[in-house]
This record gives C-alpha cells, structure tokens and sequence, in this order.
C-alpha cells in the first residue's frame, strides 16, 4: 500500500498546504480519504483527478470536506469531455444531513453511507468503519490490503476506544491538533500529540504519521513530544509525504 499525504493541517491551511486529504493507493485502486481546502491542487500533483477511483470522507466538518465540492466539477468536465466514463462513488457518515445531500452531484458522483461496524471492499482492499470520539459522526478506518494494515484515525478526541480497531497496525496516521503544553482550555474533541503518541504505544503501533497539525506547528517540537511516549518510527506530517509500505 502506499500512502500519500495530501493535506495534514486543520482547521484551515498554511501557505502552499492543505487540510486533510490522503491518496491511497492499494489493490490498483486509487482511493482518496477525506478532502480538506487545498487538497486537490496537491492531488493534480500526482495524477489528473479524474482518476479517483472512489472517496472516503472520515466525516462533515469543513476542513475535511471542502474541496469535494470542486472536485464534483472535475468529475462533471472529465465524464462530459469522454475522459472518464463512470461516476464518482462517495461514502461518508449521514450525518449532518444537510451536508450528507450535498455530496451529490447529478449523475456525476453517488453517495453512500456508512456507519460504524460497516465493512467496505474496494477491489481487494477492505475498509472497515469504527466511530471515534467527536462532536458529529466520525469514523476511524481500518485499511487492511496485501498484508498490510493501516489505521487512519480521522478526528478524535481521546475517549475514542483504539485497542478494538488494531493491535500492532503497520502505520497509524492520528491527529495531534495541539502540543500538550498548548491544550486549549475547554475539551475539544481533538488529541494533543502526546496523547496521540500514547496511543500510538497502546496499539503498537509500527510506524506512527501524526497529522491533523496546527498550520503553526513547529514539526520538531512535534515529532520531540511523540518521541517522549512513543518508541516507533514517528514522522510529522507534510504536504507530499510518501509512505510505502510493502
Ligand atoms: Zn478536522
């Protein structure tokens, strides 16, 4: 499987990045997981966004979200012009409905829900759906394909129940929204690094991408507080980070 990072900053983008956006790919499917402000200028980087075999939105918070919206377009002008002759399959929580209607887009893309337990086959890629700790419906996805596994962990605050997701995944890409020592006063339904790193360590994890950064994040205070819990391999995340894993 390789692992592509598109957008890793929220709750809006630095200059030249994006929030989160992730392309999979595994199985000869091209999958993109969530879709931030900035991602698809990041995308068109790799490959013409006409190619996206299917998107998976962890859930309906505008950071990572917005540029489906864009990107319905790119499908509309791929099918119309004879580039692409499929539509644009989206699955993503229901909720909020107001948000879940608008991921359609006529006979260009065809939404889906999913819900927590669902089971989800790309080809040989196998996605399962677990809910996390967060204010709307959000799920965690366990990606398993080749022998590998990922686990994404989309937002989460930390009541969020790892352990019943994986045990010893190859890589865990989690948010670290904050340092600890810059925990927002009220809970947020978000993880500081070190609780992501704490985690990470539960679940033994192999290799541990921390993303889901403040725009203002220094990388190597991030990556100092992870290693202080977490003994792996731990890498910040950036805007092009390529992980392979085989
Ligand atoms: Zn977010």
């Amino acid at each position: 499987m390789k692992w592509t990072v598109l957008g890793c900053q929220s709750p809006f983008p630095a200059p030249g990045g994006a929030t989160p956006g992730y392309l999979l790919e595994a199985g000869g499917k091209k999958i993109l997981i969530d879709c931030g402000s900035g991602v698809l200028s990041q995308l068109a980087k790799f490959l013409p966004l006409y190619e996206v075999d299917a998107v998976i939105l962890s859930h309906l918070h505008h950071d990572h979200i917005s540029d489906f919206f864009v990107l319905q377009y790119a499908i509309m002008i791929a099918m119309n012009q004879g580039m692409r002759n499929r539509p644009l399959p989206v699955w993503s929580p229901a909720q909020p409905d107001s948000w879940f209607r608008q991921l359609s887009y006529g006979r260009y893309i065809q939404r889906q829900a999913v819900k927590e337990g669902d089971m989800l086959k790309l080809g040989d890629v196998k996605i399962q759906f677990f809910a996390t700790d967060h204010p709307v419906p959000c799920y965690a996805m366990r990606i398993d394909s080749g022998g590998q596994t990922i686990l994404y962990g989309a937002d989460s605050g930390p009541k969020t129940d790892w352990i019943s997701m994986a045990a010893k995944p190859d890589l865990f890409v989690c948010e670290g929204s904050f340092l600890e020592a810059e925990r927002p006063q009220n809970p947020v339904s978000h993880l500081s690094v070190k609780e992501t790193a704490m985690a990470a360590k539960q679940i033994q994890a192999k290799q541990l991408l921390i993303t889901h950064l403040s725009p203002l994040a220094e990388l190597s205070e991030v990556v100092r507080e992870a290693a202080s819990v977490y003994p792996g391999l731990c890498h910040p995340a950036k805007p092009g980070l390529i992980i392979h894993l085989a």
